[in-house]
């Protein structure tokens, strides 16, 4: 019998009880008990859930509060200086107030601290908290986390395998806070404290524990590389009878699969979801005796797994290496799926169909044990059935009409290089814009979204309770954008916007009026803390079967003479924060949204609106991991957004806008986007991102953010021309607009007004006419 191994398991809760536990304390509406209690309920039915499904190696110290990178940083002592305050000894091992702190800040009875900072987790839409390095950084243990939670599943009877983050990974992770170091010299002093939980493990009786290592299947240098040789020796010299597995996932190995191999651990996972042409070259060299954890069951989706193509995978494996040296496993941790599809029932937004042909977490467990039966070859009737139901749930996904629009796969086959490009150049364009829009210098406007005030919220809410009719919000929603309209007229904006009353989401909006689109109920996912997400599933071809949002953005229209712009979330937006088919490559998928986006705005051409803006925030976080692999998709990125914008006249004016992006190493795409106007996110750099867009010469026009939209905080008029005088000193004065880092959604009317009252004011300094 072949063993089954997972890697972790979401910890939120089936029906999000972490959070609202997390939330709940944080309100001081429950005590720490209470809250502690909320956990190990949590943490016991994870546990029996894994054992049940017959899983062999179940992880511990997967769970966590906050975040398992902070936990981690707790463990090993690196309490930046500021948390001081927050005494450590003697209190609960958790010490759950500093830990908060770290995560959250602390602002009350005179203390006033700062969180630290948070960031993605790889390509995922997790964020952890960063580890923040001084030079002289010191390590202890401080807290037992690993081994309290390793002994509490033992006295429920579960002999579980304690996860750490690797040592290396760790200290890759974090960042350091002073000059002249480099953060990995810092694990000579580190090691002491693993060697020490290992110590601690083995009396208390672990047999296994994993250290996730992803870095190993990320670009890494040659000292890296030496440096992972010299740790896993030290760690399992210190194992003490304890067997080591290295955890890689996201990628492959590639040009690190020899120093994989070579590590003196007893197991190496690998991703044969995200890597999987990886495991010929891997099979070819594993040595003697280790054992390889094979990752065929997706974690990072939520599709049923094909067991005839996984089980080729773990054959092969298997005849290599023989059954007792391979483990069935999920490609990573299942952390970054939703919790149980069995909590689905909503047949109108997820049809019985489609949801054949999705598993969550607790159904991939049940797949991992399929499968490690049916490749044993000793197969009962149960599990000969779930293969044979199997077969024919992929037999439906590859034929089902409802997936397979023959329109839509030619469309997309059709699409030319003319379709990707403008009929003229920027400088024709800008030419005849000008000229229809005879917009001045320094042209003002917004991103898009105005104040969701609670009222709007409820109103959504009500009519999907069936509480209010559809015309009756319709109303609301229409005297909200007259108002917003008659605001930016006061105001002496320039180009105005209707406000997206009517948008719940900039994605879920748009998936819920495409075809191909399913959604679910429960499918909440982790994103940081105690803050989920639930993605949009796109099973389907997908395409755009009615006008998405002419109504509002002409209706908006007729209220004023001045440009109202209509507003677009982008393929490649919609495709990242989503959840994607695997049946085809994104960027088929992506062409696709491209096409029906591109129907929208043609729509709203021929409806008379005239600029059009498409967001594009996700570009750059699609970035693939590996820099080997950055090209290729920018390359279909781009092509995909300039298929959307592109088929449309001189004079109608595409804008974009992205935030919180790093434009250095890709602005040359970011040009080849070719939107007329590109609205950004600047102002908490002071300006400083547009450097990239300065050396670069970039040739369209620019509307650099001049205040925060985070902050309830109003800037100053005197600070916003400061801004601008910045910016026009790297960017020619004609190519300026002016506007706020992003929507406007999250903040409150009055300072709404009060900022962008100062904003105009701001703009008209600059032309020279206030
Ligand atoms: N148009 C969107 C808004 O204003 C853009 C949001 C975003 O960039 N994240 O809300
Ligand atoms: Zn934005």
């Amino acid at each position: 019998m072949l063993k089954t191994n997972n890697l972790g398991y979401p910890r939120i809760g089936a029906l999000r009880e972490l959070k609202k536990a997390n939330e709940a304390y944080w309100a001081q509406k429950i005590g720490q008990q209470e809250l502690l209690q909320a956990a190990r309920t949590i943490r016991e039915g994870n546990w029996k859930t894994q054992q049940e499904a017959g899983i062999d190696l179940i992880p511990s110290n997967d769970f966590s509060f906050y975040d398992q990178v902070l936990d981690l940083t707790l463990t090993v002592g690196a309490i930046p200086t500021r948390y001081q305050e927050f005494a450590l000894e003697g209190s609960s091992s958790y010490n759950l107030d500093l830990y908060f702190a770290m995560a959250r800040g602390f602002q009350q009875g005179g203390l006033d601290v700062t969180a630290m900072e948070m960031t993605k987790w790889f390509d995922t839409n997790y964020h952890y908290i960063v580890p923040e390095f001084v030079k002289d950084q010191q390590f202890r243990l401080t807290s037992e986390k690993v081994i309290n939670e390793f002994n509490e599943a033992k006295e429920l009877g579960i002999l579980t395998k304690p996860v750490l983050l690797g040592p290396i990974t760790y200290l890759l992770l974090g960042k350091e806070k002073e000059a002249d170091f480099d953060r990995l010299d810092l694990v000579d002093r580190l090691l002491p404290v693993y060697e020490e939980i290992l110590g601690k493990l083995s009396e208390a009786g672990a047999e296994w524990v994993q250290f996730d290592e992803p870095f190993l299947a990320l670009d890494i240098d040659d000292k890296t590389r030496a440096l992972y040789q010299k740790v896993y020796d030290r760690l399992s010299a210190a194992a003490k009878g304890i067997k080591l597995v290295v955890a890689t996932y996201f990628e492959s190995l590639r040009e690190n699969s020899q120093t994989a191999l070579s590590l003196p651990v007893q197991a190496l996972h690998v991703d044969l979801v995200r890597g999987e042409n990886q495991l010929d070259e891997l099979l070819a060299s594993v040595p003697a005796n280790l054992i390889l954890s094979v990752g065929v069951v997706d974690g990072r989706n939520i599709w049923k797994n094909d067991y005839e193509a996984s089980l080729q995978k773990i054959n092969q494996a298997v005849d290599a290496l023989s059954a007792d040296r391979v483990w069935v496993a999920p490609s990573s941790s299942l952390l970054h799926v939703p919790f149980d599809l069995d909590l689905e029932d909503n047949e109108q937004s997820l049809p019985a169909e489609v949801k054949n042909w999705l598993a969550f977490a607790k159904q991939k467990l049940a797949e991992v044990k399929d499968l490690a039966i049916l490749a044993s070859g000793d197969v009962d009737e149960t599990t000969a059935a779930h293969f044979e139901a199997n077969k024919v749930a992929q037999q439906s996904r590859r034929t089902s009409s409802l997936i397979h629009r023959e329109d839509v796969k030619t469309r997309v086959r059709n699409i030319t290089d003319a379709d990707a490009q403008r009929t003229s150049s920027f400088t024709v364009r800008k030419g005849k814009q000008q000229e229809k829009f005879n917009l001045p210098a320094f042209a003002t406007t917004t991103i898009g979204s105005f104040p969701q005030t609670r009222d709007v919220r409820k109103w959504r809410a009500d009519l999907k309770k069936g509480a209010i009719s559809q015309e009756e919000y319709d109303t609301f929603i229409a005297e909200e954008t007259e108002r917003t309209i008659r605001l930016q007229e006061e105001l002496d904006i320039d180009v105005l916007v209707h406000g997206e009353f009517e948008r719940n989401d900039m994605v879920e909006y748009f998936g819920e009026q495409l075809s191909g689109y399913a959604f679910t109920k429960n499918g909440w996912v982790q994103s940081y803390g105690s803050r989920c997400v639930k993605p949009p599933v796109i099973y389907g071809d997908v395409s755009r079967p009615a006008d998405m949002t002419v109504r509002w953005s002409s209706y908006a229209q007729t209220l004023t003479n001045r440009p109202v712009k209509g507003m677009l979330t982008g393929p490649v937006t919609i495709l990242q924060w989503s959840f994607v088919r695997n049946d085809q490559p994104r960027s088929a998928t992506t062409y696709q949204i491209a096409l029906a986006i591109l129907d929208e705005v043609q729509a709203l051409e021929k409806a008379g609106i005239k600029i059009i803006q498409i967001d594009e925030p996700a570009i750059r976080e699609g970035l693939p991991l590996r820099k080997a692999d950055h090209k290729a998709y920018l390359d279909w990125a781009v092509r995909a957004f300039r298929v959307s914008s592109s088929n449309v006249e001189d004079d109608t004016q595409i804008h974009t806008h992205m935030c919180y992006s790093e434009f250095n190493d890709i602005i040359e795409h970011i040009a080849a986007m070719d939107a007329d106007v590109i609205t950004i996110e600047t102002s908490r750099s002071q300006m400083e991102l547009l450097d990239a867009f300065a050396d670069f010469n970039y040739p369209n026009d620019i509307g650099p953010g001049v205040y925060d939209i985070h902050s309830p905080r109003v800037p100053s008029k005197e600070e916003m021309v400061k801004l601008l005088e910045k910016a026009k000193a790297v960017i020619p004065a004609a190519q300026l607009w002016v506007n706020p880092d992003c929507g406007l959604k999250t903040r409150a009317w009055p300072e709404t007004k009060a900022a962008l009252e100062a904003m105009v004011e701001a703009a008209k300094t600059l032309r020279g006419v206030a």
